[in-house]
């Protein structure tokens, strides 16, 4: 397929990042994501026929990789719950133009799974965990899974030779008292943890602001005990401020989508399990691509389509948070799009 030049949306930000959810199911019940008392035993999932086919996504990957796409990330739900997960990364690397795959997981599956992710051309994974602590973990993962599965998944993902970070997102309430034991357990590792503000995603979690632990805050309560000092960016756009600890132990990431928010760079669009495009995480409405793709759309007409999505786009929901310009309007679910 031939490279087009670069689109650009309405504030003249080009497009860069696929992140592709392949699922919308989970092994784990995140009370901030999925809370089992909404996702319970009667929830019901997408059909597997809803779910986009392995090569109808790489068909979008290819042509997005046309418009300019270097990065693609996979997600879920649970991305590894979606079976042969490593066949359809063996696929998307060999697109010309992707240059880097990342997969975002639980980790849980990460001991049966990892050394074939590696072999299928995966290089890193960002894992999510939230506590150190065992009695901590269990309320927020709604299973009462204790952290020795995750633990293990690092280690096997470390051992089938692929890069890792850890992502932990931060709530009142929830784990804050786990924000030092995190650091001081992943310091003088080759693992980089990263703090996400917690967000205003979904409907279901019942966010406030009074909720979220900043940034601020969290590397104040580092610094004190663990001093750091802020390191360069390492690309353009990167959503983590970085900072290293002064005694030479390694880094971590804050992710303050919430206190320091940072749509002006913002070069992501995201494709659901059923294949909807979203220009924005806090969207309302996706673009159904799948009923399009399913109706025999030529490659020139896909590209074509895509495009002048992107060209449309004016999404800069964080910014106008800050501004405080909201509605209370319905959005997509973290689980369903996949952050
Ligand atoms: N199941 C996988 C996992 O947990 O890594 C992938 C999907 S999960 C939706 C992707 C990431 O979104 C996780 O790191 C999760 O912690 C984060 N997340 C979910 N809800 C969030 C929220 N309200 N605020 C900030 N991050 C959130
Ligand atoms: Fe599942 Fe990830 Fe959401 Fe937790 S954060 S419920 S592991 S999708
Ligand atoms: Fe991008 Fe929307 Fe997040 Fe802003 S709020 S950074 S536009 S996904």
């Amino acid at each position: 397929m031939q490279q087009n030049s670069p689109v650009k949306d309405q504030f003249g930000r080009v497009l860069k990042d696929l992140r592709i959810s392949v699922i919308d199911k989970c092994n784990l019940r995140c009370t901030y994501c999925m809370p089992k008392e909404i996702f319970g035993e009667d929830y019901v999932f997408l059909p597997e026929e809803e779910l986009l086919r392995f090569e109808e996504i790489t068909r979008l990957a290819r042509s997005f990789a046309s418009l300019g796409v270097e990065k693609i990330r996979i997600t879920g739900g649970e991305p590894l719950m979606r079976r042969d997960l490593d066949q359809l990364i063996a696929e998307l690397i060999n697109i010309p133009g992707i240059k880097d795959i990342a997969l975002t997981t639980n980790g849980i599956l990460l001991p049966k799974k990892a050394k074939k992710l590696k072999e299928a051309g995966l290089k890193r994974v960002n894992i999510s965990l939230d506590a150190i602590e065992d009695d901590v973990f269990k309320q927020i993962n709604g299973k009462g899974v204790v952290t020795l599965p995750v633990l293990k998944g690092i280690q096997a993902a470390q051992a089938a030779g692929l890069q890792v970070k850890i992502n932990m997102v931060v709530k009142k309430g929830m784990n804050e008292s786990q924000i030092l034991p995190m650091a001081r357990h992943f310091k003088n590792t080759d693992v980089i943890l990263r703090f996400i503000e917690f967000m205003d995603v979904g409907n279901h979690n019942g966010w406030d602001l009074n909720n979220v632990i900043s940034k601020q805050q969290i590397i104040d309560r580092i610094n004190a005990e663990m001093p750091i000092e802020a390191a360069e960016e390492n690309y353009y756009g990167e959503v983590a401020s970085r900072y290293r600890y002064k005694d030479g132990g390694g880094e971590i990431g804050v992710i303050s989508s919430v206190t320091d928010s940072f749509c002006g760079t913002c070069t992501r669009i995201r494709l659901s399990a059923d294949g909807k495009l979203y220009t924005c995480l806090f969207a309302s409405e996706g673009f159904d691509i799948r009923s399009k793709i399913r109706n025999h759309i030529s490659d020139e007409e896909l590209t074509d389509a895509l495009s002048k999505l992107w060209g449309r786009r004016n999404d800069r929901y964080s910014d106008e948070r800050s501004e405080k310009k909201h509605n209370n309007r319905r959005k997509i679910e973290m689980s369903y799009i996949g952050g």
